[in-house]
């Protein structure tokens, strides 16, 4: 395997000494703010129209709303009633451009959506059509209508005779931090310099150099950095970057709360298909969709004023999802059942009124202050277009006139059968399972082979914890090549562990967090800290305690003969 040029996130030590390094004299080109997927995409975006870029990231990439979606990466179905007609086209062209450059990490996804009633049978034919024909009948496949038995065929779940029929259709999913995560190390492969943990703390405008003050909150240290652009993609968050409050908040922001609950695959058996259902009373739909090694059913949308640092999954946000899950698989699934649950929140931009679900899902770039610019609204899907729109603006004021080039580079990955196979062959020799395999190409893409190469030469190849897809060695891997500081950064994003697992991922006595200790050289203190750190904070935006009783399988105990 030997030399294999492996990009990675790098040094995070590293990043912030060339940060510190930039002065008025000798500026960056542009600064971007916020590291979720808006600000990933644009430091892409940039750093290949060969622009000296900079990311600084507050918390860890991907901690805000970009690690909190709905896993898809789709045209938007639900936007039909909407009429945003325009959002689905270009959400639909760039489903099928991210298939294309990051195949490991976007992949189709078969939707059954039963129905029981002559009137949405109707209403979702008219609406399949549009949704084929607004994306050029790209949906992978064109819909189709499904009888009695093949509806309950494809979702085994339904109770037989309930439903009348339904329709198959096709959209995309990912791993919304792992899309992050593709962007920025693309970016750094351009030469950007990406750190997290480094809040901005007071942004000062102007017309040839604009200057950042940042804290790096691992050392408490205060630094200037020099950029002759900002572009704040600070997400819900982009009115309130310190600093910005003396200039004025061009758009308001109206956050709009959704949640997901998991479910371990025991709990709630969907394969292959994952299904569109109506909640209990038929106002919206939900997902349901099988995800790494559970399944997830979200979402919700619910005007937001609380905290935006601290959004949490109420218990009538949990009871709004089961209801939906039990009324169409009659599963008598409960609070015991879930395995995981999180609460994100949208960056829409504000209309005068309505709810928040009628907000547009449409991104606005905007003048804040001499030489700084805001990103805001939008979705995981259309990162690439919004990273265009964003650098567009400023690429005069620059004298840069080469164009966007992102819509051709790979984004971690490129022939994903050939490296499954060589991931899955060499995973075998050293004793990993095929499922263990594939999940490194689905997280890792191109860099899986690398994660072998530590788990053999640090004998790092057993599962992390029980039941659960990372190894061992994805501890090291990350902390090391993937800026993970923090335990929550291994496991509520590296890995979806937090997401996914009653324990969220700490296993039998805190393994995990032991494991990311020794990795980290952490004392005893820092270590409990970390633990309950993590701990509590998970318990709060589930808002259930870890490790609620397991309950027997909803399958056996309900399921309809
Ligand atoms: P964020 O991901 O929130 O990133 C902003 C970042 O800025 C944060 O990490 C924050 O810490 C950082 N920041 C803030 N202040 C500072 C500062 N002072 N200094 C430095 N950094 C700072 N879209 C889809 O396409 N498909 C879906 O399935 C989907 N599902 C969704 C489900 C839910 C429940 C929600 C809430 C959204 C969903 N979306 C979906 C929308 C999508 O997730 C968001 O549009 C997208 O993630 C927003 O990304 P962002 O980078 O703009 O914001």
């Amino acid at each position: 395997m030997g030399g294999r040029v492996v990009v990675t996130l790098g040094s995070r030590t590293e990043a912030i000494e060339r940060l510190a390094q930039t002065t008025s004299d000798d500026p960056l080109d542009v600064l971007v703010v916020g590291g979720g997927i808006t600000g990933a995409g644009i430091a892409l975006d940039a750093a290949a129209r060969g622009m000296r870029v900079g990311l600084v990231e507050r918390f860890d990439v991907a901690s805000g709303t970009s690690s909190k979606s709905s896993k898809l990466v789709h045209g938007g179905l639900r936007y039909l009633e909407q009429r945003e007609f325009g959002l689905i086209r270009e959400a639909s062209t760039e489903r099928d451009l991210l298939r294309r450059l990051a195949p490991h990490l976007v992949e189709p996804v078969p939707f059954t959506l039963p129905v029981s009633d002559r009137w949405n049978r109707a209403k979702f034919s008219v609406g399949l059509w549009a949704y084929d024909t607004l994306a050029s009948f790209k949906n992978m496949k064109v819909h189709r209508h499904l009888d009695a038995e093949e509806t309950e065929r494809r979702v085994p779940l339904l109770p037989h005779g309930k439903v009348k029929g339904g329709y198959l259709f096709y959209d995309c999913k990912t791993d919304d931090v792992r899309l992050v995560m593709e962007n920025l190390i693309q970016a750094r492969r351009y030469g950007a310099i990406v750190a997290n943990y480094l809040p901005v703390r007071g942004l000062e405008p102007g017309k040839e150099v604009c200057r950042a003050t940042v804290e790096d909150t691992e050392t408490t240290a205060t630094f200037d950095i020099y950029a002759r652009r900002v572009i704040v993609a600070a997400g819900v968050w982009t009115d309130r970057v310190e600093g910005l409050a003396a200039v004025g908040a061009p758009v308001r922001l109206r956050p709009s709360k959704g949640i997901h609950i998991a479910f371990r695959h025991e709990s709630l058996p969907m394969d292959g298909s994952a299904a569109f259902i109506p909640d209990a009373e038929r106002k919206r739909f939900l997902f349901v969709i099988p995800w790494i090694d559970g399944v997830i059913v979200g979402t919700t949308d619910t005007a937001y004023e609380g905290n935006l640092d601290a959004p949490t999954v109420e218990p009538e946000d949990r009871e709004y999802c089961l209801a939906a899950v039990n009324a169409v698989f009659d599963l008598g699934l409960t609070e015991t059942d879930i395995a995981g649950a999180w609460a994100g929140l949208r960056p829409l931009v504000a209309a005068d009124k309505g709810a928040t679900a009628d907000l547009s899902r449409r991104h606005t770039v905007y003048d804040i202050a001499d030489g700084i610019i805001g990103i805001t609204g939008g979705k995981l899907t259309t990162f690439r277009r919004m990273a265009m729109d964003a650098v567009d603006r400023i690429a005069g004021d620059l004298g840069n006139t080469v164009r966007s080039r992102t819509q051709w580079i790979r984004l971690g990955s490129s022939n994903v059968g050939a490296l499954n196979a060589a991931v899955t062959r060499r995973a075998a020799v050293m004793g990993i399972n095929p499922e263990r395999a594939s999940n490194l190409v689905r997280c890792y893409g191109d860099r899986a082979l690398a994660v072998l190469d530590l788990a053999a030469t640090e004998g790092a190849t057993a599962p992390l914890i029980e039941d659960h897809l990372p190894l061992e060695a994805e501890v090291l891997y990350c902390a090391r090549s993937e800026m993970a500081v923090h335990l929550s950064d291994f496991l509520a994003r590296r890995t979806r562990l937090a997401l996914l697992d009653r324990e969220a991922g700490l296993g039998d006595d805190a393994r995990a967090g032991r494991a990311m200790a020794d990795v980290l050289s952490w004392d005893d203190m820092t270590t409990a800290t970390e633990i309950e750190g993590f701990k509590a904070d998970v318990e709060r935006e589930r808002g259930m305690r870890l490790g609620a009783a397991p309950a027997p399988s909803g399958v056996t105990r309900e399921r309809a003969g």
